[in-house]
């Protein structure tokens, strides 16, 4: 019994010391494992670091290559103090789209990391040798359309160089992007904002609530981008075919600079840092969404001079006049007109046209949404 006394003391001793040990173990683990796993650390971009709370900003480097031109890429690391995604935000695919640019100038001041769960990643300027020369849709290097290259090569022209620094640096390391457009130069444009609706069930859902915490009411269901990763072609796609919810969003045009248009963006972004929890308080999202179902670009069939007959947000009937073109002695070549009734998205608000360019976007409403 003594024997047994002390074994079951002993027993019972060693019951409390391991039940102890165990529970201190599961202790330090719900200590520990938070802050391992989610304890917001430094973020290196292109050989950048920002330290949690503060901010940082640098270049990313496209290397020239046997003949042809490098670039650099401005960009800007906003850490957050606390733990939580990694937004990126693009501006610059087109070098003459401009509230976009300015919009992130604001931004760097105006998002303070003290604030911020998680990290925005900001591209300033996405396509510095098109913003430089103040290209419209082509860049002045080698004649291509930067959002239509992704995800890039490493050795391929200027623009897929570009696309796939883009890609390494910033889209794969990013949980949520907002690449953001406004029409070209020539572009008259309503704000709007494509939702791609090509990802799995959760992107493509994470895109439709970020589409409405953008605050932009106009929203285009786009369900006929490319499904490859390999050739996604355009940038959100890329970071959509990688499992990351993506806008493109659209506020401004021909080449201005207007306070609307730039505070536009600054109020989706921040809707969208809410919707993301990166910060406790935001803009609310659009409460009555207008879906856009069908939507076409009506492509120039001439080259001359355009002269539109709407205006943007204009609402058509199916066969409504859109504009028409002549040559360069005043005959008219062609006329446009819209294939079926909607809103006028944009319409190019300039006289010069190039066969098979855009000449104007129109949007059918969805009956639901
Ligand atoms: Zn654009």
């Amino acid at each position: 019994m003594v024997a047994g006394r002390w074994s079951l003391v002993v027993g019972q001793r060693s019951l409390v010391v391991s039940r102890c040990w165990r529970v201190g173990a599961l202790l330090l683990l719900a200590l520990a494992v938070p802050c391992a796993l989610f304890a917001q650390g430094p973020v290196t971009v292109g050989g950048v670091t920002a330290q949690p709370g503060t901010i940082a900003s640098g270049q990313l480097t496209v290397p020239e290559i046997a003949g042809q031109p490098g670039t650099t890429i401005p960009f800007t690391i906003v850490n957050g103090a606390g733990p939580g995604p990694v937004l990126a935000l693009t501006a610059g695919v087109h070098g003459a789209e401009y509230p976009p640019i300015l919009a992130l100038q604001r931004l760097r001041k105006t998002i303070d990391p003290k604030d911020l769960a998680g990290t925005v990643i900001m591209v300033h300027v996405a396509n510095m040798p098109s913003y430089l020369k103040r290209t419209i849709y082509y860049s002045p290097i080698d004649g291509k359309n930067l959002n239509r290259v992704f995800p890039g090569r490493a050795d391929g022209t200027i623009s897929e160089r570009i696309a796939y620094a883009l890609t390494k640096d910033v889209i794969e390391r990013a949980d949520a992007l907002v690449d953001l457009h406004c029409g070209d130069a020539n572009e008259s444009l309503r704000p709007y904002v494509y939702w791609e609706t090509i990802g799995t069930p959760n992107v493509s859902e994470r895109g439709r609530q970020m589409a409405l915490a953008f605050g932009i009411d106009h929203i285009v269901v786009d369900s006929n981008r490319p499904t490859d990763p390999n050739a996604s072609v355009y940038l959100t796609n890329t970071a959509i075919t990688r499992g990351k919810p993506a806008l493109t969003i659209e506020s401004g045009g021909l080449g201005m600079s207007d306070e609307e248009s730039i505070a536009r963006i600054e109020r989706g972004v921040a809707g969208v840092l809410r919707y993301l929890k990166m910060r406790p308080t935001g803009p609310d999202p659009v409460a009555h969404p207008i879906w856009i179902g069908r939507a076409q670009v009506l492509n120039s069939p001439a080259t001359g001079i355009f002269y539109p007959a709407v205006e943007r947000g204009h609402t058509v009937a199916g066969g409504t006049l859109i504009g028409h073109i002549t040559d360069f002695f005043g005959k008219t070549l062609a006329e446009i007109r819209a294939p079926f009734a909607g809103e006028v998205l944009y319409v190019i608000g300039t006289p010069a046209t190039s066969q098979g360019e855009p000449i104007a976007f129109i949007g059918e409403r969805a009956k639901e949404g």
